[in-house]
């Protein structure tokens, strides 16, 4: 599904991703793990262009993306993304979100993208909240909206970022359960997280980021029990 290749990229002087190289296949869920600075943001913003690596390169399907010659905006269709933060429009309801980019972007009839949103809007357990803005919701039903918007564009992967980094504890495990559904459907993800008990439970492979290299990967069963690297161990040890 994507195919990462010596991918590097700096801001000024600083090197923050060094020669990464990464498959994610088809239906596969990664989790991407790393100390803070270690670089797991921007290789996903790199994975959906909203950053631009300087050099290497990336398959998304097979097909090499040129951030000079392809149409970004129909990579970011494949690509969705969920944040920290949520970014939700805060002045649009929580349909108005979900609806915004299947017409404005792709074009659909607004009757279509509303039945449509109101269906996800219920796979996420929010078809009450409909009419309601963001800040009437909590943060772990504005995580909720957030992957129902994502989830609207149709995309072939989908990234998450902490999802569940700013929620208060209680609210955590209503977002990582919409996200263990969407792999158990077989959604092809890549996820920033410290929940090692999720990474654990639903990854099928776990990547660490140190410095801006991949130093260590594998399945959770091995790589948490026995780690090769020692700075996996060091940073283990922390979180778990
Ligand atoms: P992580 O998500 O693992 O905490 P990031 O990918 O956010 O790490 O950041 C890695 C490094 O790149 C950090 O040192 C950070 O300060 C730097 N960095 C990230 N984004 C930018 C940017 N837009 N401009 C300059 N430096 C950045
Ligand atoms: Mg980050």
């Amino acid at each position: 599904m994507i195919e990462i290749k010596n991918l590097s990229k700096s801001f000024g002087q600083l090197q923050v991703l060094k020669n990464i190289d990464l498959e994610i296949k088809q239906q596969e869920v990664v989790v991407l793990i790393g100390a803070s600075g270690s670089g797991k943001s921007t290789l996903l913003r790199c994975i959906n262009f909203l950053e631009v690596a300087q050099g290497g390169e990336i398959k998304i399907e097979s097909e090499v993306i040129n951030p000079t010659k392809t149409n970004l905006n129909k990579v970011r269709e494949k690509v969705g993304m969920v944040f920290q933060h949520f970014n939700l429009f805060p002045h649009k309801t929580v349909l108005e979100n979900v609806i915004e980019a299947p017409i404005y972007v792709r074009g659909q009839k607004k009757e279509d993208a509303i039945v449509k949103a109101k269906a996800l809007l219920k796979k996420v357990g929010l078809e009450d909240k409909a009419n309601f803005f963001p800040d009437q919701l909590s943060g772990g039903q504005k995580q909720r909206v957030a992957i129902a918007r994502a989830l609207a564009m149709e995309p072939k992967v989908m990234l998450f970022d902490e999802p569940t980094s700013a929620l208060d504890p209680e609210l955590v495990g209503e977002v990582l359960q919409v996200m263990k559904d969407l792999a158990s459907e077989g959604m092809t993800m890549v996820i920033v997280t410290h929940e090692m008990g999720f990474a654990k439970e639903v990854a099928d492979r776990v990547v660490i980021l140190a410095d801006g290299y991949i130093i260590e990967e594998g399945h959770p069963s091995e790589l948490f029990d026995n780690p090769k690297h020692e700075r996996t161990q060091r940073f283990l040890n922390q979180i778990l």
